[in-house]
């Protein structure tokens, strides 16, 4: 195996990346290296590596690329239950293991939490992405193994460099206590959160899953995924909370998933949280900027909370992949468009269309 591999790495904030060859990452005993057959490009992703934003960049030039898929190419001495030619998801999510919320077991509320190959939360973050340097647009990387999710044969590897996005809104779902019988609204369910949403809740067992969103092609095809349990409305066309409350009994849904993000109308979240039962729960997952005006009072009459959510542990991409496996959580619904690692910023490109949630833009560095 050669020690030198290629790598798309982002040199100047707001240019395109650079394929450049690269040393391959030297393995600690107690990491593994993957080599990456596919890596997810997200809507996210031009904006982050513009640098205009508040997260912080590794250190330039950097290699990058945050969901990855593949195959174990070498193990370090101290790592047991992995080996050479295991299937795997490696979770990008870095945590410090020393900070306080590290120590009481939250690692998802990090005090120097990362993304490999993306981004820092914190200034100090530079501690984790510096040691794990190496993001998923390139041949090889190494990762902990208790960030690995076992992949089954039924997943394939470009399905699984979604895991990031729909990791994302299985978390909130969780958090959002969904399961049998449950009522879900998901705002923004067109995009690639609202589409993942959808497609999780209905293997979660959710009996009524209401999708708000504007491109109506997307919106009649998430509604054909079970027209039995999925009904749509088109934003801007009718009061939502109004909408809502109709198609569940006058009582509203336990749920909201919020997946609006940055640009969206804040207006439409404050109106679908009048669609809200009592005692349910809205999650953003969206980063919605805009303020967002409510009224107190009701959260306290109807008891109803107003939470965030971000990422996913590890264990939930396990969870993941087991329904994926037996196919409750079905990806085949998922179209992938795949590029060539010399072919990133034309997928960066595509995903800046935003041609919608049931597209999957992944790169394949092996290709
Ligand atoms: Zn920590």
């Amino acid at each position: 195996m050669s020690t030198r591999m290629r790598a798309a790495r982002l040199h100047s904030p707001g240019e395109g990346l650079i394929v450049d060859t690269i040393d391959r990452p030297e393995l600690r005993a107690g990491d593994i290296l993957v080599r990456v057959a596919s890596c997810g490009v997200i809507p996210n992703m031009n904006a982050i590596f513009s640098g205009s934003l508040w997260n912080h960049l590794p250190p330039l030039p950097a290699s990058v690329g945050l969901d990855a898929a593949g195959t174990i190419a070498a193990v370090g001495g101290d790592v047991v239950d992995f080996k050479i030619g295991d299937r795997v998801y490696v979770n990008p999510w870095l945590s410090c293991g020393a900070c306080s919320y590290c120590r009481a077991h939250e690692p998802m509320l990090c005090s120097a939490a990362g993304f490999q190959g993306y981004f820092g939360f914190f200034p100090q973050s530079r501690r984790v992405l510096d040691a794990y340097p190496i993001g998923g647009f390139s041949e090889y990387m190494t990762a902990a193994p208790n960030r690995l999710v076992r992949l089954p044969e039924e997943v394939g590897f470009d399905q699984a460099a979604r895991f990031g996005y729909l990791g994302t809104s299985f978390a909130a779902l969780r958090a959002g206590a969904v399961g049998a019988g449950s009522w879900v609204a998901i705002n923004g369910v067109t995009g690639t959160l609202g589409v993942g949403a959808t497609l999780l809740a209905l293997g979660m067992g959710a009996t009524r899953i209401l999708g708000l969103g504007r491109n109506r092609a997307v919106l009649d095809r998430v509604r054909a995924l079970a027209p039995n349990r999925i009904s749509t409305l088109a934003l801007g066309e009718r009061s939502i909370a109004e909408w809502l409350r109709e198609q569940t009994e006058g009582l509203g849904v336990d749920t909201l998933i919020d997946c609006s993000g940055r640009g969206a109308e804040a207006s439409h979240t404050a109106d679908a949280l009048g669609g809200l039962k009592r005692g349910g729960v809205c999650v953003n997952i969206g980063a919605l900027t805009e303020k967002l005006a409510i009224e107190p009072i009701k959260f306290m009459t109807n008891r109803i909370r107003f939470q965030g959510s971000n990422w996913f542990t590890t264990g939930e991409g396990q969870l993941m992949a087991e329904m994926a496996r037996v196919g409750v959580l079905d990806l085949s619904k998922l179209d992938t468009e795949a590029f060539p690692l010399d072919g990133v910023n034309e997928a960066l490109a595509r995903v800046k269309q935003r041609p919608g949630g049931f597209t999957n833009i992944v790169v394949n560095p092996g290709r």
